[in-house]
């Protein structure tokens, strides 16, 4: 760990790779020999234009994406989304699928029916409070599209793997595991993520989307919101978050240069996921809050005996250099956070810092 620095286990904005703020701060000063930061050259220069194009690329070379896909950016976050997508996509007498597996897929219903959109709740896991991701679940074949949230950032939970939804192209939010794994992107019609979690600083949305989810896209909708905007014009219509989307082009290029792509991403990830789950499991003073086969290998929700004691756990894991362990305020208890930059060694330093407290506490 470097110096003044802590091991950053948010949930989000979280982590970020050291060497990519590192080279940030080295060129913050003078981007690209041009006498100015990133921050002040024109969107319209060639200079940005190489920084969304090569973001771009590397995306679509990660995630394997063929030409019937499109990358955009756009901003308000990954919350605009669950708006955007019932308003560019369901037309009159269209209806689609939702799963509803915690709060943001709560809040993906919420706006699609506030604008009187026909969407059907087709499985939902608050009956256990959300603490498992629904099984054998029968989708509509008329569906314009089956909503889920990949990640549970909050309640802890995963898609291990993706639902069979007989041929309804599938539609996730993945702000909270986009890049942590190789996809199969062919079961996906758009694939949306908030950049803050997994893939760069708060501001910019970056929205996958398929050649034939555009053609539903109606032309009475306002500029800025419809995905026909941003595709026609490189996501630059208007003013992009220029600095975000740096951020996350630097952050493809640490994926794939650094890291070595998805799958080395994946196996690091299942690594630290395993030995932190294995750490809880083994001690009877830690409570992992996820059913076992719906964990989530990206936040890590656990409780203690009691209030008073996770309150001290994440006190005196601060005093030992390990922030945001403190679970969201809806739900109380603890969550770490190990996106793709939290390193082996946050977790490894995790562990025993839970070991040493359970044995003083326990
Ligand atoms: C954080 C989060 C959101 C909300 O993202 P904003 O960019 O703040 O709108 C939505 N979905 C999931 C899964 C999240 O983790």
């Amino acid at each position: 760990m470097m110096e003044n620095r802590i091991y950053n286990f948010n949930a989000g904005p979280a982590a970020l790779p050291l060497e990519v703020l590192e080279k940030i701060k080295d060129s913050f000063l003078n981007f690209g020999d041009s006498g100015m930061s990133i921050t002040e050259i024109s969107h319209r220069s060639t200079l940005f234009d190489d920084v969304i194009n090569d973001a771009v690329a590397r995306t679509r070379r990660l995630l394997k994406l063929d030409d019937k896909f499109q990358v955009l950016f756009i901003q308000g976050g990954a919350s605009l989304q669950f708006s955007m997508i019932p308003l560019n996509l369901l037309g009159e007498g269209d209806t689609a699928d939702y799963v509803n597996t915690g709060t943001w897929s709560t809040k993906a219903i919420k706006e699609a029916e506030i604008m009187g959109k026909t969407i059907n709740v087709v499985a939902s896991s608050e009956d256990k409070n959300f603490s498992y991701i629904p099984k054998n679940i029968s989708f509509n074949s008329n569906a314009v599209y089956a909503h889920i949230t990949s990640n549970n950032t909050i309640k802890g939970t995963q898609w291990a793997s993706f639902p069979e939804t007989g041929g309804v192209p599938l539609i996730a939010d993945m702000s909270s595991d986009i890049m942590s794994r190789p996809l199969d992107v062919d079961k996906f019609g758009l694939i949306y993520a908030g950049a803050q979690k997994n893939i760069g600083p708060a501001g910019v949305c970056m929205v996958i989307i398929r050649d034939d989810m555009l053609k539903r896209v109606p032309d009475t909708l306002p500029s800025m919101l419809k995905y026909t905007t941003y595709a026609s014009k490189n996501s630059m219509f208007n003013t992009p978050p220029c600095f975000s989307i740096y951020m996350i082009q630097l952050v493809m290029k640490w994926l794939e240069e650094s890291i070595g792509g998805l799958e080395e991403m994946a196996k690091m990830n299942q690594t630290k996921a395993r030995i932190l789950y294995e750490a809880i499991d083994a001690s009877g003073f830690y409570q992992g809050t996820a059913e076992t086969d719906s964990r989530s290998l990206m936040n890590v929700t656990f409780r203690l005996p009691d209030e008073a004691l996770e309150k001290q756990f994440v006190e005196q894991a601060l005093k030992n250099s390990m922030g945001g362990l403190k679970g969201h305020r809806s739900v109380g208890g603890c969550r770490a956070s190990i996106y793709n930059a939290t390193p082996m060694a946050a977790v490894e330093a995790l562990i025993d810092f839970m070991k040493n407290f359970e044995q003083k506490n326990g």
